[in-house]
């Protein structure tokens, strides 16, 4: 299918692994320019030159951390006028309801809601002049079915799933569509850190943790980069211009519910 995309300009955060480098690639794929982001130069650069040679397409890489001002400006200027915004950074640590502090939170809610928020709010207004835009906020399946160690995530999400809500509804006229992409497990690095936390707290082999984990999701197995990011440009895409202010879960089934 031609995403109808090509030549389109995006900003994908935290992009040089995981999830933002699945969507970036998809995205690549489709013929999009890209910005990428993310703390580590090493990593992000090979990730561009590597999508470059792949896809022929220009890939600017902008290092920095995306929850600072001074990281979101540069990434801003580097696409001052962006058709695509996908916003992702790093999830919260987990613990206990009782022990974090009121920075913690506010760590969270800044990186996990202020900063997606402040990233629309930077990058819509020429959406709107131009007519055209999408957005993709990679949230968590801890909006719809909260993960009782991830508080802090659960929280932060929440409160940029409702302002998606309101602010999708808004700009949806004027051809501008955000929709939220909620990831059940994924094969990446935030799944190894987090598996390797269980397997200190229950002393048992990393092997046996993620066949645990596997077996409570009903496709019986962690999700890919790649799909994810399938799903990532297809909503990015001129087909997805109907599709305004959703939480579509991408989780083998995990959440279980009818609706
Ligand atoms: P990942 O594999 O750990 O990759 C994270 C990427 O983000 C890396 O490129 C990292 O590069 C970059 N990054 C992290 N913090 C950043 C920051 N402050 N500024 C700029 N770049 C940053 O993580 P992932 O699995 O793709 O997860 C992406 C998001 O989805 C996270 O918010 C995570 O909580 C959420 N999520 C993931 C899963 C899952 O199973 N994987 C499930 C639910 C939700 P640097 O470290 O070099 O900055």
């Amino acid at each position: 299918m031609d995403l109808g995309i090509r030549g389109r300009t995006a900003i994908v955060c935290a992009a040089s692994k995981g999830l933002g480098r699945g969507s970036a690639e998809a995205l690549a794929e489709a013929g999009v320019n890209l910005v990428i982001n993310a703390r580590g130069a090493e990593a992000l650069e090979a990730a561009a030159a590597e999508m470059r040679a792949r896809h022929g397409v220009k890939v600017t890489a902008v290092a920095g951390d995306i929850t600072t001002e001074a990281g979101r400006r540069a990434v801003l200027a580097a696409a001052p006028e962006a058709d695509i915004l996908v916003t992702n950074a790093g999830g919260p640590p987990p613990g206990l309801w009782s022990d974090w502090t009121r920075e913690d939170f506010l760590k969270a809610i800044d990186a996990n809601m202020l900063t997606p928020i402040a990233l629309m709010q930077a990058a819509m207004p020429g959406m709107i002049a131009r007519g055209w835009g999408r957005v993709v906020n990679i949230t968590s399946g801890a909006v719809k079915s909260p993960i009782p160690q991830l508080g802090l995530s659960n929280t932060a999400r929440a409160g940029l799933t409702g302002f998606v809500a309101g602010t999708s509804r808004q700009v949806a006229a004027q051809g501008v569509v955000i929709n939220n992409l909620l990831p059940g497990i994924h094969d990446t690095d935030r799944a190894l850190a987090l598996d390797s936390g269980v397997v200190k707290a229950k002393g048992i082999s990393m092997e046996a943790a993620r066949a645990a984990r596997a077996a409570t999701i009903p496709a019986r197995r962690y999700g890919t980069a790649a799909e994810f990011g399938a799903t990532c440009a297809f909503l990015c895409s001129v087909h997805a211009g109907f599709i305004v202010g959703q939480n579509i879960v991408i989780d083998g089934g995990a959440n279980n519910s009818t609706l």
